[in-house]
């Protein structure tokens, strides 16, 4: 597995945190609303506009810190651009590998079918794989 490095982790918070400080700044502003139908005082339209950029900037930093400079297309450089995007490549690729080998466990379970040649029963004798019906061995005809 690729590492992502420090500054993207450091860069993905940064970002998280913007969100979340511009968020508090929208929601602040529809108190502040409410607060103004009654005092008559304009509201704090700032707060809202200050809000939503921090949300914006911060969701685009956030981005940046997990798919890397190049990886986000801050930085034209398609050498660098595939090596940022490799832990997020082999991320996605694992959780297609798990898909896979979810189906593989359904088809298992809708299809006894499949399940039944996997049963075998080994001969006494010489140790050789019969089916779970058999009544004699297939290679040396002793009875199972
Ligand atoms: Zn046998």
């Amino acid at each position: 597995m690729s590492k992502i490095s420090k500054e993207r982790k450091i860069t993905y918070y940064i970002g998280m945190g913007m969100v979340v400080l511009g968020f508090i700044l929208f929601v602040s502003f529809f108190f502040s609303f409410v607060e103004s139908m009654k005092t008559f005082e304009p509201p704090a339209f700032l707060n809202a506009v200050i809000g939503m950029i921090l949300m914006i900037a911060g969701a685009l930093v956030s981005n940046i810190g997990v798919r890397g400079a190049a990886g986000s297309g801050l930085i034209l450089d398609p050498e660098q651009a595939r090596e940022d995007l490799k832990p997020f490549n082999e991320a996605k690729g694992g959780m297609i590998n798990d898909v896979i080998s979810n189906i593989d466990a359904i088809e298992n379970i809708t299809n006894p079918q499949s399940q039944k040649e996997v049963v075998k029963i080994r001969c006494r004798k010489c140790n050789t794989l019969n089916d779970e019906d058999a009544k004699f061995c297939k290679s040396c005809g002793a009875a199972i």
